[in-house]
């Protein structure tokens, strides 16, 4: 298990003052001896690259920085993150070119997509755009032009592993050329060496239905692609659902309050009620009591593992004017006298005369 990260200024050899260049510099002359690629299987290597890593992320971002220098506060082991090349690409891409070592970069793009309630309930197409790396097309992803054959392996692609215990050491792929027994003569200029391209790419995705908010969509083989693969990897595009003026998503339900007058309540009535797909008429039953709620079958979000949708939940309440005309009061006044109920012991004038004196 890793442990706590010390001095990330002392792991990287650095000034307590030091630049943006100089951090940056620093950690590409650190990294590069001890990368993953060069190492392959060396765990002490790995470790040792990763924390350097870590002490590079932290120094890079200046709000971490300054936390640093104040209270201490660095990374924890289990904050290390994986060894992740596709995450700074670019600041070794030309570097590890020029060493003709190839990154293991990650190969899942990401991107987040803003998706309304209905679009995520039912299901929508939508463009995405986000940053995509692929093959140099000046190289085909080879980094170099011209080939000759590889010094290490000796055009073979393939070396003698281990030191002599025994007779026999089983061959293991030359890491110098991975494998293909060739190199390039001269690195290519458009990608660095690298063999890749970063582009801002927009792809129109087939969302389904039912997707929730914070979600991963994952777009097969739409993600960056690594030179010397053959199929790219996936694109993680992140939900995010926007709030609903109207409606909140409960599962696969759909909730929604709905204030109607007490004579509707009492009478029952039909009214129209916003729901995913649109208005719709929903009947209000004589006597219905705030509070009580009403379904709408079917108009929630569809399930996605069986058949159907959820329903659309709606709370009444029942609305108690607080203004009401001079017609209104002595109405309500009457039926207040019919129910038997004891209203308005005031004299009105009296009433009025308090409205008036503070409000
Ligand atoms: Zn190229
Ligand atoms: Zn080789």
């Amino acid at each position: 298990m890793p442990g706590p990260v010390d001095d990330p200024y002392v792991l990287l050899g650095l000034d307590r003052s030091a630049g943006e260049a100089e951090i940056r510099s620093a950690f590409r002359r650190g990294a590069a001896k001890v990368h993953p690629d060069l190492h392959p299987g060396d765990e002490g290597a790995q470790r040792r690259f990763r924390e350097l890593n870590a002490a590079y992320q932290l120094l890079n971002d200046s709000k971490r920085r300054r936390r640093y220098d104040m209270w201490g506060i660095g990374v924890d082991g289990d904050e290390l993150p994986e060894v992740d090349l596709g995450g700074f690409g670019d600041l070794f891409s030309d570097f590890l070119g020029a060493v003709g070592v190839r990154s293991a970069r990650t190969s899942r793009a990401r991107a987040t997509v803003e998706l309304s309630l209905q679009e995520a309930a039912t299901g929508c197409k939508k463009s995405v755009s986000y940053d995509r790396q692929t093959e140099c097309d000046s190289c085909e992803g080879r980094g170099g032009i011209g080939l000759s054959p590889c010094n290490a392996c000796r055009g073979r692609g393939k070396i003698r592993g281990g030191k002599g215990l025994f007779r026999f050491r089983p061959e293991r792929r030359c890491e110098k050329c991975r494998g293909r027994g060739q190199k390039p003569k001269s690195l290519c200029t458009p990608c660095a060496g690298s063999g890749q391209h970063k582009r801002r790419v927009t792809l129109e995705v087939d969302f389904p239905s039912g997707l929730e908010d914070a979600q991963s969509y994952a777009v097969k083989g739409e993600g960056h692609h690594a030179p010397g693969t053959s199929t790219p990897g996936d694109l993680d595009v992140r939900i995010k659902i926007g709030e609903h003026e109207f409606l909140s998503r409960d599962g696969d339900n759909v909730r929604c309050a709905l204030p109607i007058s007490f004579p509707q309540a009492a009478l029952g009535t039909t009214v129209e009620v916003e729901t995913l797909q649109g208005r719709a008429s929903l009947k209000i039953p004589p006597g219905t009591q705030p509070g009580q709620v009403l379904r709408m079958k079917g108009l929630g979000v569809p399930h996605r593992v069986r058949a159907g949708s959820g329903d659309q939940l709606v709370d009444i309440r029942v609305r108690v004017p607080t203004e009401m005309t001079e017609t209104e009061l002595s109405l309500v006044e009457e039926l207040g006298r019919e129910f038997g109920d004891e209203v308005r012991q005031e004299p009105r004038t009296f009433v009025r005369r308090l409205k008036r004196l503070f409000l």
